[in-house]
């Protein structure tokens, strides 16, 4: 590991005008601020401001008003709006990462690859929504005199809950497709990662998003949360599983609809056949990539006996030759955990597998010569589920080996979890990997990579099963999700009863041979 004293100098583009001008935009009557840092140095960068439900009650009332105008507005020019946004995403991807890194501590790598997120859903429902929200005809129950119309409606205000973690990507990327369908958002991104989708906010507005229609509220998740989730028509959750059912069960309440996108605790089977040099450096990005803070990451990998001592003798030396530090350039390979709270908890996960017989291959503690949360990238083996991180999601740059005797062995330890949001597995028998990967109770599986070829597939629905979420983002359901259907039928001339003077048995026995014609027919 490369070890660099911190050296920092905050990227231009993060003036003191334009976080002031950013936080501006949060309501926050009562005057209640929360010190947002550069999690780096933990110097403060913007105070910002925390809502009221009044504060709350406001913004879902300019957020509705604004949505009604939104949903008459043809298509056409709705989408108009996200062409001119996609290229402003991608022309200000260096400010937009320079933002996510001040307030979340990763490196500029992981920081640049999250701009990307929003463009690359722009671009995907830029070709779909047409169709997708389109009126679909379908046949009625009577042929030629009936029609039935799938209309897609907006559901009206949409509640958005996103997570620290991408705060840009789960911030702005799971607005645009609720935007696109005609509706409006409140937007509730953690407090320590308010910045960056302030300023996508902004760059929606400034492509021609009508002002109100977007709003954000600030605050600790259980004081905004209630009110948030009170006056949405359907909500967006990304976050831990415990919050989840928190959330499910208020939107159940509320009769609402709601997608929760939670945590996983993923596997990484690696077959006999394997290219062990590629596997051992996707593993490096699946155990350390955005300091270990991704839903999809790996936290356990399982390995053929045969193979065990090579794997992890070629995993820890790549571990030890990353470089971590504090940069707001492309040089670290890692950069730091979210906040100090969070490294204590990754720390407690590694003291508590220690103290019960595990043994560290390499890192294992905090690093507060790099800055206040970093964690070394830490392998484990000898985890078992007696232990903290043998069971529940650490979500920190640590990761634990296993040995497999059989491949029956190996689906059924990655299957022994209430998680069930990624897995990966790796082989060079692509059919023999395939059906490894379909045994997996798994939302989504990677063959040969450990999450970017599933997550950056936005046409394919991507979700966990098990206690990993309920619904999914991506595919035609991601758009799909924030709508209401509508059944449009018409009967174009009374058919369905008896003619005047015919009896009811007349009537019934003419029904029931057109049903059995349009069976014979195919009609129905
Ligand atoms: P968290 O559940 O603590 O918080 C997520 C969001 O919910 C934050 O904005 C928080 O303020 C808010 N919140 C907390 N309590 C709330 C309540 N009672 N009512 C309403 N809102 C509340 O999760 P976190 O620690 O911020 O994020 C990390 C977790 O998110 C990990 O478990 C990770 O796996 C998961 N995650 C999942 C996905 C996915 O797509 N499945 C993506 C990113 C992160």
């Amino acid at each position: 590991m490369t070890l660099t004293p911190l050296e920092l100098t905050r990227p231009a583009s993060v003036t003191d005008a334009f976080l002031r001008r950013l936080v501006a935009r949060v309501p926050g009557s009562s005057g209640t601020t929360w010190k947002l840092t550069e999690v780096y140095t933990g110097d403060t960068l913007a105070e910002l401001p925390q809502s009221t439900p009044a504060d709350i009650e406001q913004a879902f009332a300019v957020a509705r008003e604004a949505q009604r105008a939104w949903a008459a507005t043809p298509l056409k020019q709705r989408l108009a709006v996200f062409k001119r946004a996609h290229t402003l995403f991608v022309d200000r991807a260096r400010a937009v990462a320079d933002l996510i890194q001040a307030e979340s501590g990763k490196n500029r790598r992981m920081a640049i690859e999250e701009t990307c997120d929003p463009a690359m859903v722009m671009s995907h429902y830029l070709r779909r929504a047409a169709k997708l929200l389109a009126p679909t005809r379908r046949g009625g129950p009577v042929p030629l005199l009936t029609t039935s119309t799938e209309i897609r409606q907006p559901k009206g205000v949409v509640g958005i809950i996103a997570p620290w973690n991408f705060p840009f990507a789960t911030g702005i990327s799971d607005a645009i497709p609720a935007l696109m369908a005609g509706n409006a958002v409140v937007l509730k991104p953690d407090n320590k990662t308010a910045l960056s989708p302030l300023y996508g906010i902004e760059l929606l507005e400034e492509a021609g998003l009508p002002k109100g229609l977007f709003q954000v509220v600030c605050g600790e998740g259980p004081d905004v949360g209630p009110t948030l989730i009170d006056h949405a028509d359907y909500v967006m959750f990304t976050g831990s599983t415990a919050t989840g059912r928190v959330i499910g069960e208020r939107a159940g309440r509320n009769l609402i609809g709601c997608c929760l996108e939670l945590g996983g605790k993923n596997p990484m089977i690696v077959l006999e056949d394997a290219d062990l040099a590629e596997a051992a450096q996707g593993a490096v990005f699946g155990a350390f990539g955005n300091t270990g803070q991704i839903c999809m990451h790996i936290e356990r990998i399982y390995l053929p006996e045969s193979r065990y001592d090579e794997f992890a003798k070629a995993f820890v030396a790549k571990a030890l030759a990353l470089d971590v530090r504090a940069a707001y350039d492309f040089g670290p390979d890692m950069g730091s955990l979210v906040s100090v709270d969070h490294m204590h908890r990754v720390k407690a996960h590694v003291d508590d597998a220690v103290a019960k017989g595990a043994t560290v291959l390499c890192g294992g503690k905090p690093r507060p010569d790099l800055g206040p949360a970093f964690f070394e990238p830490t392998i484990l083996e000898g985890v078992t589920k007696d232990m903290l991180c043998g069971v529940t999601e650490t979500f920190g740059p640590v990761v634990a080996l296993h040995k497999y005797g059989t491949v029956d062995e190996a689906v059924a330890l990655a299957n022994d979890t209430d998680y069930g949001l990624n897995a990966s597995v790796w082989g060079r028998d692509l059919d023999a990997a395939r059906a490894v990967a379909a045994r997996l109770e798994s939302g989504n599986v990677n063959i040969n990579d450990i999450l970017a070829t599933a997550y950056a597939a936005k046409g394919t629905p991507s979700g966990g099963v098990k206690s990993s979420g309920v619904g999914a983002r991506h595919g035609d359901q991601g758009l799909l999700k924030y709508t209401d259907v509508q059944n449009m039928a018409l009967l174009k001339k009374q058919v369905m009863g008896p003619r005047p003077g015919q009896t009811y048995e007349k009537y019934v026995e003419g029904m029931l041979s057109g049903l059995k014609m349009m069976r014979r027919f195919r009609i129905r």
